[in-house]
């Protein structure tokens, strides 16, 4: 069966790392019927924003997209356009798996869990007021007074809206997800003992809908501490269900565990689509130097093909891309245990290297 599937490449390093994970996608024997749409950079020279309607119809109507990162541009008054893709499509459900491959530079070598972040509320939701605006003294001077604390005049502020609704979406989330998995345990990460009526409803709905899924262990665990824990004892953590800052911050701190960003997939989930980009960003400095790895979106790939149940090829492509790592002679300099070893490759000859192994797996 061919896919229809949404290829925006992005911008930055986006073009050359999502050039490298379609000529492996296409090596598994899969076909594809790419629908590439500009974004970011090459969309406001073009289109006069980075995120134009046609790219979200494009998305909306193939209901899978592979992405390249974007370059959120400072003080242009662009927002994200990440987070506003996760917003207008509702992609609800950001998925991060932390895993070990052999040869990686990591932690520990039996690393295996996975982040379910929520996607569209918390701090990240765009409530934002900049200070000394007319909207920003007014609502300092109501606060102030409904709550009878000061706000110092010079504060800029942002709102953190957490939901019973949003929460419990995200928390079956993972809970469907652990089932589907076969993963045994849900954690829920929360800062309940500061902030009561945000993240404190995000752990009372958590709860509940645990009480619902008595089959998969739930827990909780505050997100410092958790930190600490995923260091020092991370093999008895599974499914961590995090609100959206804590499951951002929690991904790099994953990403580090297993040998860095270039090895840290990500699926973004909703009810109408999936979009599977890399956890990392665009790497401005790094753009068109054929340098940086493009693991983490050729694993955001398998991520895809799994949604797609295209499982064989997933597991080839996984098993192909895990072989390449192990023998450790076609990787990027970030999976060198000096930045500057000579023998590092390219990302094209990545590709290369996944390819033929892919065939020699074949
Ligand atoms: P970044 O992830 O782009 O890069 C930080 C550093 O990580 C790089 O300088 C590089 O040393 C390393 N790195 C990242 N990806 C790598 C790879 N594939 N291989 C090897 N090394 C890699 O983070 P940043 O510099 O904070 O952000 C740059 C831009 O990307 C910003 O505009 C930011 O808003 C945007 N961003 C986009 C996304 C997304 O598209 N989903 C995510 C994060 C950041």
């Amino acid at each position: 069966m061919r896919h229809a599937v949404t290829l925006v490449p992005g911008d930055g390093v986006g073009p050359e790392i999502c050039d490298a994970a379609v000529r492996v996608l296409e090596a598994t024997g899969v076909e594809f019927d790419w629908d590439v749409q500009q974004a970011g950079q090459a969309a406001i020279a073009e289109f006069g924003t980075p995120l134009p309607e046609h790219v979200l119809a494009s998305i909306r109507k193939n209901k899978v997209a592979l992405k390249g990162p974007i370059t959120t541009p400072i003080g242009s008054g662009f927002r994200s356009v990440n987070v506003a893709l996760r917003q207008e499509l509702d992609l609800y459900a950001l998925v991060r798996p932390v895993k070990a491959y052999k040869g990686a530079r990591n932690l520990r070598d039996d690393l295996d869990f996975v982040i379910v972040r929520e996607n569209t509320e918390d701090i990240y939701a765009g409530l934002e007021f900049e200070r000394g605006t007319p909207d920003c003294d007014h609502l300092i001077t109501e606060i102030s007074g409904l709550l009878k604390k000061k706000i110092r005049p010079d504060s800029g502020l942002s709102i953190k809206p957490i939901s019973v609704s949003g929460t419990e979406r995200i928390v079956r989330f993972a809970f469907d997800y652990a089932r589907k998995n076969k993963r045994r345990k849900v954690t829920a990460v929360h800062k309940a003992n500061i902030m009561k009526h945000t993240d404190g409803l995000f752990l009372a709905v958590a709860r509940q809908v645990a009480e619902k899924n008595p089959d998969i262990e739930f827990e909780d665990r505050i997100v410092d501490n958790m930190c600490m824990q995923l260091v020092l004892r991370p093999k008895e953590y599974d499914v961590l269900c995090c609100p959206n800052l804590y499951g951002d911050i929690i991904s790099d701190l994953g990403a580090g565990m297993i040998g860095g960003l270039g090895l840290a997939p990500g699926a973004n989930i909703g009810t109408n689509g999936a979009v599977f980009e890399a956890t990392h960003g665009s790497a401005p400095k790094y753009a068109g130097q054929n340098k940086v790895n493009p693991m983490a979106v050729m694993l955001s790939g398998v991520l895809m093909l799994r949604h797609l149940e295209e499982v064989a090829a997933a597991n080839a492509m996984e098993g192909a891309i895990a072989r390449v790592i192990a023998l450790g002679e076609n990787v990027t300099y970030d999976l060198k245990e000096k930045r500057g070893d000579p023998t590092a490759v390219g990302t094209s000859q990545v590709a290369d290297a996944v390819v033929a192994q892919l065939k020699a797996g074949a």
